[in-house]
C-alpha cells in the first residue's frame, strides 16, 4: 500500500503552512486495542519527562510518509482563529451531503476540496489569513441549516461535524484534532487523497494551494446579519457552575451512577464517554472504560481527562475548597 513516498521538504513546509495551526497534536495508535481493536487517538509524551509533544518538520514528514499518522487541531489558543473549516461526514448518505455543500459553497465563491475518508469525506475550506472559529462556524452552521444538512448534535444521531468544534477555548483546552489529510489511517491502512488532483503529495500540495481561500471581508460578509443557530451554541460550563454542581465533600464520586448502560469486555465495564458524546463522538460507545474490580478507576480511550469527563457529567471535580 504504501510504495515508499517520499515527502520533500518543500512539500513538508506548504503542508505546515496550510494545516497547522498550533504545536500540540494527536497521534494515531499504531496497534488497534486490545479489546476495542480501534486506533485511538493520543496526545504524545516524550519519554521520561512526560511532556507534551510538538509538532516538527519532521513529525509531518513521517505522517506524509505513512510512518505515522497525526491529528491536527482546528484553532490556535492564542488568537482563537483557524487556517481552515474541515467538514467530516461519514454516514449513508455522507457524499450527497458533502457534494452539495461543496456547490453551495462555491455558489458563495468558496471552493473546497474533498478528501477521500473511511466512509464518505471531508471537505477542507482555507481561509488567506486565520479566522475566529466562531465566525466559521457561523457560516457553515448556517449553510446547513439552509440546505437541510443535518449537524450531528450531542445526542447520536448522523450528522456533519464541523472542525473547528468549539467557538473559542479556554486556557489550557485542545479542542477536537482531526486526521491530518495525506496521511494513512491506522483502522483502514490505507492513505486517503483529494479528489482533485493525481495521487501525488506534490499534486496534491499543488492542487490544494491553487484553490481561492476566503478572505476576511468575505467571511464577514458572508455571515452578516446571522448568528449562531441556538441549537448548535455549545456553552461551556462557567467557573461558577462549577461551585454550583460541586458535592457537599464526604459523597464519593461514583461514575457507574452516572453513565448509561455498560457492557463487560475483558476486565471492564465499557460504555459511552460522556465527554466524547457531548463532542458528538463515540457512537460505538466503546471509549469509557471502567474498571469492574474498581470502579472509581476509569479511562476514556480517546484522551479525555477526568475533569473533562466529570464536567460533561455536570459534577465537576471540586475545585479547591468551594462547597
Ligand atoms: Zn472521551
Amino acid at each position: 500500500m504504501n510504495m515508499a513516498i517520499k515527502a520533500s521538504p518543500a512539500v513538508v513546509k506548504a503542508y505546515s503552512e496550510l494545516f497547522v495551526n498550533r504545536r500540540a497534536y494527536t497521534l494515531q495508535s499504531k496497534c488497534p486495542h486490545a479489546e476495542t481493536r480501534r486506533h485511538y487517538y493520543f496526545r504524545p509524551k516524550a519519554r521520561g519527562t512526560g511532556a507534551s509533544l510538538s509538532l516538527t518538520a519532521d513529525t509531518i514528514r513521517r505522517h506524509l510518509e505513512g510512518e505515522i499518522t497525526i491529528g491536527l487541531y482546528a484553532i490556535n489558543p492564542a488568537t482563537q482563529r483557524s487556517k481552515w473549516v474541515a467538514i467530516d461526514a461519514d454516514y449513508d448518505g455522507a457524499m450527497e451531503d458533502l457534494l452539495k455543500l461543496q456547490y453551495y459553497l462555491l455558489q458563495d465563491d468558496v471552493d473546497a476540496a474533498l478528501e477521500m475518508s473511511k466512509r464518505g469525506g471531508h471537505l477542507w475550506i482555507f481561509m488567506e489569513t486565520p479566522a475566529m472559529a466562531r465566525d466559521c462556524r457561523v457560516y457553515i452552521c448556517n449553510l446547513a441549516l439552509r440546505l437541510s444538512v443535518q449537524i450531528k448534535g450531542a445526542g447520536l444521531a448522523d450528522g456533519i461535524e464541523i472542525f473547528p468544534k468549539h467557538d473559542e477555548l479556554r486556557s489550557g483546552e485542545f479542542g477536537n484534532a482531526i486526521r491530518g489529510p495525506l496521511g494513512v489511517h491506522r483502522g483502514a491502512d490505507r492513505r486517503y487523497w483529494f479528489y482533485g488532483a493525481d495521487y501525488d503529495l506534490n499534486k496534491q500540495m499543488a492542487y490544494l494551494n491553487r484553490l481561492r481561500r476566503i478572505s476576511e471581508g468575505q467571511l464577514q460578509k458572508l455571515i452578516a446579519g446571522k448568528s449562531m443557530p441556538p441549537e448548535f451554541e455549545r456553552k461551556l460550563p462557567s467557573s461558577n457552575e462549577a461551585v454550583r454542581f460541586a458535592r457537599p465533600a464526604g459523597r464519593e464520586f461514583r461514575i457507574l451512577e452516572h453513565v448509561g448502560k455498560v457492557r463487560k469486555i475483558g476486565r471492564n465495564y465499557v460504555t459511552q464517554c460522556p465527554s466524547c458524546a457531548q463532542a458528538g463522538q463515540d457512537r460505538s460507545r466503546d471509549n469509557l472504560a471502567i474498571s469492574i474490580e474498581d470502579p472509581r478507576k476509569y479511562i476514556c480511550w480517546a484522551g479525555c481527562t477526568k475533569d473533562m469527563i466529570r464536567r460533561a457529567l455536570g459534577c465537576p471535580i471540586p475545585v479547591g475548597r468551594t462547597a
